[in-house]
């Protein structure tokens, strides 16, 4: 895989500028072309919330059809359909690409088991994610998974995986962005894992998980307590539902249940002026007029304010960093 030693270079200095040296870093997989001209026309993609994002990930390039042997440029692949499969097939030359395509997907699941989410360039037959154009006797018929975003669905469907359109969307990206640095988190953990840091971890997740999966909250609490569980078999139990309970975006009524938890907790130590101002931001958050990370910075501001050390420490007031809000 080809991983630019330049881009690193660069990546180390703005982290440097950022002051970001014990942050961690998840490792992501992205699309290539949005680090180089690899694409079919011979050009690469600028795109503001990847440029913004890089600096705050570890990213292994990929690109699929460069790896395959196809050329820069490039002649046109479509997705054709067939029966029970896709074909990746390139118009010009009339070559069946899928067979070549699938084995070299197949070398890319050990990259898979290390990255906490992936990336992909939208609309592409490769890594398109739901956007990809699907052909069948020459007629467009509708979106579809690219092969690559397909197969890391089908095999790794609990890794974190969307293209840079989704991203645009700000419940999609908080979501994303909670999943992947969580995860970079846990896998963190793991190198010097204890019953008690293990603790530690679930404490400082407490309110993230009861917003996100109540139910796996309930049994998550449970698991960490538990006697008759040697510490590698709880682990390996955790992480399977830790992972399962944050796969799935919360509703806005989710995130409104601890953020009323949240204003009630303040409540008797705030003036009349300051409970009517963070009410009205509550409303407001409910119709959609701002956005959760206003309120998580709101709370927090409080927690510090009032040197709340057990708020401070809880995830859910700032999952990834501030600046990427
Ligand atoms: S979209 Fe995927 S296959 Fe196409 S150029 Fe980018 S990385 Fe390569």
């Amino acid at each position: 895989m080809h991983f630019s030693f330049f881009n690193k270079k660069l990546v180390t200095f703005i982290a440097k500028l950022y002051n970001l040296k014990v942050m961690i870093k998840p490792k992501i997989l992205l699309s290539r072309c949005f680090n180089e001209p690899v694409r079919y026309n011979g050009s690469s993609v600028l795109d503001k919330v990847v440029e913004k994002l890089k600096p705050f990930i570890d990213p292994v390039y990929v690109c699929p059809e460069v790896e395959i042997g196809l050329g820069i440029p490039r002649s046109k692949i479509i997705l054709i359909k067939e029966k029970n499969r896709k074909k990746f097939f390139q118009v010009e030359t009339g070559k069946d690409l899928t067979v070549k395509f699938l084995e070299f997907i197949n070398q890319l699941k050990p990259i898979l088991e290390k990255v906490e989410g992936a990336i992909l360039k939208s609309r592409s037959p490769s890594c398109g994610v739901g956007s990809t154009k699907l052909y069948y006797n020459g007629v467009i018929i509708g979106k579809t998974d690219g092969l690559l975003a397909e197969s890391i669905k089908l095999n790794f469907p609990e890794l974190p995986l969307e293209d840079e359109e989704r991203l645009k969307n700000p419940e999609i990206y908080h979501h994303f962005l909670v999943r992947i640095f969580s995860l970079a988190e846990w896998k963190n953990f793991l190198k010097n894992a204890s019953p008690s840091k293990l603790v530690s971890f679930h404490n400082s997740y407490k309110f993230l998980l009861k917003t996100y999966n109540k139910e796996l909250f309930k049994k998550l609490e449970h698991l960490v307590v538990k006697k008759d569980l040697d510490l590698k078999e709880k682990l390996l139990l955790y992480e399977s539902l830790f992972k399962k309970a944050i796969s799935k975006k919360p509703s806005k009524i989710q995130h409104l249940n601890t953020l009323y938890y949240l204003a009630n907790y303040f409540t008797r130590k705030l003036n009349s002026k300051e409970k009517r101002y963070i009410l009205n931001l509550l409303k407001k958050f409910k119709r959609n007029q701002i956005r959760l990370e206003t309120l998580l910075s709101v709370f927090k501001n409080l927690a510090f304010r009032f040197e709340d050390n057990y708020l401070l420490s809880q995830k859910y007031l700032q999952p990834f960093p501030e600046v990427l809000y």
